[in-house]
Order: structure tokens, then C-alpha cells, then sequence
């Protein structure tokens, strides 16, 4: 196995005997039945291979393999939903602490507090929210993990009403560096709780999340709505021009790429570049009508799913085109506006893309999360209005440096659009210290000073590392 410094080291058998004794979930090792599903995360380009995968299945799972990991002074990792794209959840000869099988959601809707353990997908909170007409701010891929999102910051249709994901959680229970369960909120261990907001998983493995839930649907008016990609002048100043005066209740979303073989686009298009407005109204039904019909009536759409339909579906709408397996490569930027040089640069790098899942996007976050101070939470960037993503997404390795290529010029002609912050969670691995600082930037300082208190021999590094003082 590998030590936090890279050391091979063979840890004794009967001490693995041990902590197996000691757990109730299964520990799996190399050709042991799960144990390659286990370790796989959503990117196909991250390929890595941990010592031991141990599926937790309780917070005492936790406690002992962080009590083992120190004793033996090994390499943890730690994967919740296994979205991230620089394939943080994993580490060669690390041990993994796989989070997935705790998945369980509670919800008290007197209090307006949903617990979530933290392994869930954004999907799970969804679900048992909505049984009660209630939500929190998730991002818009059900699959995705709420711990990384949430760590990271999160953000989603409902971020302009309520902030960041993060701005809305009440309180997390974490496993500490020396193996304690404490609790961090704005009343115990406030500072970690500043931490966790933003600073990624560098403080320890946070095994539940409670989250305010608001109350959102259970029925919306939300779905997309798709043009011809030679509309796209159009259908992007239609854009810009109606994002500037949506109420916070409507988040707009912006998209150019090849049609993906979807029953609700006619057949003949697939395969063929569009552009494409989604929409999520997530007030009165009646109001979401009104505010998306001038949407509904602009131009001749190929195709128009823009409906009422159930909130927990609206948030799957997008599932079908980010699955796990494929080769993926983005870059982004935090955005103050659109501007229409921004909107011709996209149209015209659109027209380069290299494979038929990419994509370039811009979403709207504007709200909420611009009310705050900017150390409210480490993750800062309050003066964001849109996040631009060029999404590279590809099924061959021997495709690799075309589409690697296409993103990052794309990017580089977009950048000068940038508020100058990006979203630490939409990193790809070969991202520097540059970026990071550019994401996290004021907050680093401060979040040193959290690591140095909780975590001071780095036990947790595999993320986006703050180094302890
Ligand atoms: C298809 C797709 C769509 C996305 N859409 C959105 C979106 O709409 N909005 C948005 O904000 N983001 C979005 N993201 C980005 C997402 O927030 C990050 O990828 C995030 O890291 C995913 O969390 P995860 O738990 O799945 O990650 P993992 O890969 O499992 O982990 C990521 C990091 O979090 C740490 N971590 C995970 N669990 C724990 C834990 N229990 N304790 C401590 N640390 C932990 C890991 O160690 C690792 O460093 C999307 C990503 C993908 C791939």
C-alpha cells in the first residue's frame, strides 16, 4: 500500500484481519468481485487503482478506517458520488473510503431541514424532498454526488433563489483527522463549518449533510427547447436579453452542440448542430407559463419539451447526456454577463466541435448568492452572474488530443469574458495552482488556517490540497 508520502509499505495481513473484523461493510482488494466498479468514477480518462476500497456502511466504518490509516500512516481517498472530473475520489495504492452505500435521507419538513448521509446523489435528496413539496439548491445531473457538489460549493436551478448548495446547509457531522466525530455549524466548530463550505474535502470525511429545503413544486414548468444551430444569433440574444429580466424563480440555460439521438428531436436532426434554451420556473405554475412564452413562441424549434412537469424529473432532464464511461475534458470560467462578442465567439467555436456529446454552456446563477459577503463561504465568486463550461465529452482514447484541443482553444477565446474566478468543481486534473488561487482566491488564507487546526499532517490530500501552516 502507499503512505501519505508515497512510501510503498506491506501492511501486516493479521492487521488487515483486524479491521476487517472491525467493519460492517465489505473491504474489496484487486480481483475481488465489485471491487473495479467500485473504484471506476464517472471520467473514464482517470484510471486508478486503490490498495483497498472499503463500502462503508456507518459512521463506525468511517472512525475505524481513519484510526487505520493514521496507525499505518496510509494514503486515504474518498469517494462519495465519484462525479468529479479530475477524478479526486481516487488514488493508486491508496485505501478508499467508498461512501456510496450510505444513502439515506430524512426529512423534517416542520423544521424545513433535510439530513442526508453522505453517500447520496443528488437524485436520493431529490426524491424524498419532493415527497413533501420540498427542495434544496442541487445541481443538474441526478447521478452526481452531494458531498463533492456540496463541498466545492453546488450550484443549480434553484441557485437563484437560495445561493450557492452550500449556502444552505445547516450543519455536517465529520470524521476528524484523528478519527473523532464532531459536528460543524454556525454554533459548534464554526470555523470547519466556514471550511467545508467551499474548501473541498481537506478537513476530514464528512459522513451527513443537513440541508434547508425550501418549498419548490412538486409540479413546474421546465425543459428545453431546440433550434437549428444557424438560429443561434438569434436564439442567443434572445437569451441574453431574457436572462437580464427572468425573476429569481426562472434559471435559463444556454446550449450549442450536435443533437443527441432524443425521442423528443425529430430524427433527421440528430447528429445535427443545434442551440437550446432550458428552462426550470420553479414558482406558480401559472407565472413558469408566462415567463417562458416568449421561449415557447421564438422561431421555428426543432423540438420543444418545455412543459409542466415534477421538479425530481426536471432534474434528471439532463442524465441521459453525461453517462458514466465516457473520456471528458472541460474548462470554465464564472461570467459577470453575456455580452453579444461573447455569444458570436461561441457560435463560431461551436462550429468546431470534434464529437457529438461536447458542448459549450452557459448557465445562469445570478440571485441569491450575489447577496452575500464574499467571505460568507470559501467559495467567494459573488460577483458571478453565469457559469461558461466547454464541455469536451468523447468515447475513444485515440480521440483524446482532438477534443482536448478543441476545448482548451475554445476556452482560450473565452477566457477574456471571465469575471477571472472559475468553480474549484469543474476543474480537470491538469489544472494548476493558478486556477485554483483564481477559484478559491481570497479564501485560501483562511482556509490554511482551518487546515492547520483540524487536519496539520494532511491526511487528507486527495483533492484540491491546502497546504497546512
Ligand atoms: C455530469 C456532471 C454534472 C455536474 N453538474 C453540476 C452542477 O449542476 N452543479 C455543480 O455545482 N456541480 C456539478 N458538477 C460538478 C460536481 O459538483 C463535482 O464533480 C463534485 O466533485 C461531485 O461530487 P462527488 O461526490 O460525485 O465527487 P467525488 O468524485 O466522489 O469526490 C470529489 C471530491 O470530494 C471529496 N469527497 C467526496 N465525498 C466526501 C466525503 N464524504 N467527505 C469528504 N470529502 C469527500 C473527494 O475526496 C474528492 O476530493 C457536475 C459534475 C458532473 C460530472
Amino acid at each position: 500500500m502507499q503512505t501519505r508520502d508515497g512510501r510503498e509499505i506491506d501492511v501486516p495481513q493479521d492487521a488487515m484481519n483486524a479491521l476487517t473484523a472491525r467493519l460492517r461493510g465489505p473491504m474489496l482488494t484487486a480481483g475481488a468481485a465489485g471491487y473495479d466498479e467500485a473504484r471506476s468514477v464517472w471520467n473514464a480518462m482517470i484510471d486508478r487503482r486503490p490498495a483497498v476500497v472499503v463500502r462503508c456502511l456507518g459512521v463506525g466504518d468511517v472512525v475505524a478506517c481513519v484510526q487505520f490509516a493514521r496507525a499505518h500512516d496510509l494514503l486515504l481517498c474518498i469517494k462519495g458520488g465519484g462525479h468529479n472530473i479530475a477524478g479526486l475520489a481516487t488514488a493508486d495504492g491508496a485505501m478508499m473510503l467508498d461512501m456510496s452505500l450510505m444513502r439515506g435521507v430524512w426529512v423534517e419538513p416542520g423544521r424545513a431541514i433535510a439530513h442526508a448521509q453522505a453517500g447520496c446523489l443528488l437524485g436520493d435528496v431529490d426524491r424524498e424532498t419532493q415527497l413533501h413539496g420540498l427542495a434544496t439548491v442541487l445541481g443538474f445531473v441526478s447521478a452526481t454526488g452531494i458531498t463533492g457538489l456540496t463541498l466545492g460549493g453546488g450550484f443549480g436551478y434553484l441557485t437563484r433563489r437560495w445561493g450557492w448548495t452550500s449556502d444552505n446547509v445547516v450543519g455536517m457531522d465529520v470524521v476528524t483527522a484523528d478519527a473523532r466525530l464532531v459536528r460543524a455549524s454556525e454554533e459548534e466548530n464554526p470555523d470547519l463549518f466556514w471550511g467545508l463550505r467551499g474548501g473541498g474535502g481537506n478537513f476530514g470525511v464528512v459522513t451527513g449533510i443537513d440541508y434547508a429545503v425550501y418549498r419548490v413544486g412538486p409540479e413546474i414548468v421546465g425543459g428545453v427547447v431546440a433550434w437549428p444551430a444557424s438560429d443561434a444569433p438569434q436564439v442567443l440574444e434572445l437569451y441574453r436579453t431574457l436572462a437580464e429580466q427572468a425573476p429569481p424563480e426562472l434559471t435559463l440555460v444556454a446550449l450549442m452542440r450536435m443533437a443527441p439521438p432524443a425521442p423528443w428531436l425529430p430524427k433527421d436532426m440528430h447528429g445535427k448542430p443545434i442551440v437550446a434554451l432550458l428552462a426550470c420556473h420553479s414558482g406558480t405554475l401559472e407565472d413558469g407559463e408566462k415567463a417562458v412564452a416568449p421561449i415557447k413562441a421564438f422561431g421555428k424549434p426543432v423540438g420543444d419539451v418545455l412543459v409542466r412537469r415534477p421538479y425530481a424529473q426536471m432534474q434528471t432532464l439532463l442524465d441521459a447526456t453525461q453517462p458514466k464511461g465516457r473520456r471528458y475534458y472541460w474548462k470554465s470560467e464564472y461570467l459577470p454577463r453575456i455580452e453579444p462578442a461573447l455569444c458570436e465567439t461561441v457560435i463560431a467555436q461551436a462550429a468546431g466541435i470534434r464529437s457529438p456529446h461536447s458542448a459549450v454552456v452557459l448557465f445562469q446563477i445570478e440571485g441569491a448568492l450575489n447577496d452575500l459577503r464574499d467571505d460568507h463561504s470559501p467559495v467567494g465568486n459573488r460577483d458571478a452572474h453565469y457559469v461558461l463550461n466547454v464541455t469536451g465529452a468523447w468515447e475513444q482514447a485515440a480521440d483524446d488530443q482532438a477534443n482536448i484541443e478543441w476545448v482548451r482553444n475554445t476556452w482560450k477565446q473565452l477566457e477574456g469574458f471571465s469575471t477571472g474566478g472559475n468553480y474549484i468543481n469543474f476543474l480537470t486534473e491538469d489544472e494548476g495552482p493558478q486556477r485554483i488561487e483564481a477559484a478559491l482566491g481570497a479564501g485560501l488564507p483562511r482556509l490554511a488556517q482551518v487546515k492547520t487546526t483540524w487536519d496539520p499532517d494532511n491526511v487528507f490530500r486527495t483533492n484540491r490540497n491546502i497546504t497546512p501552516g
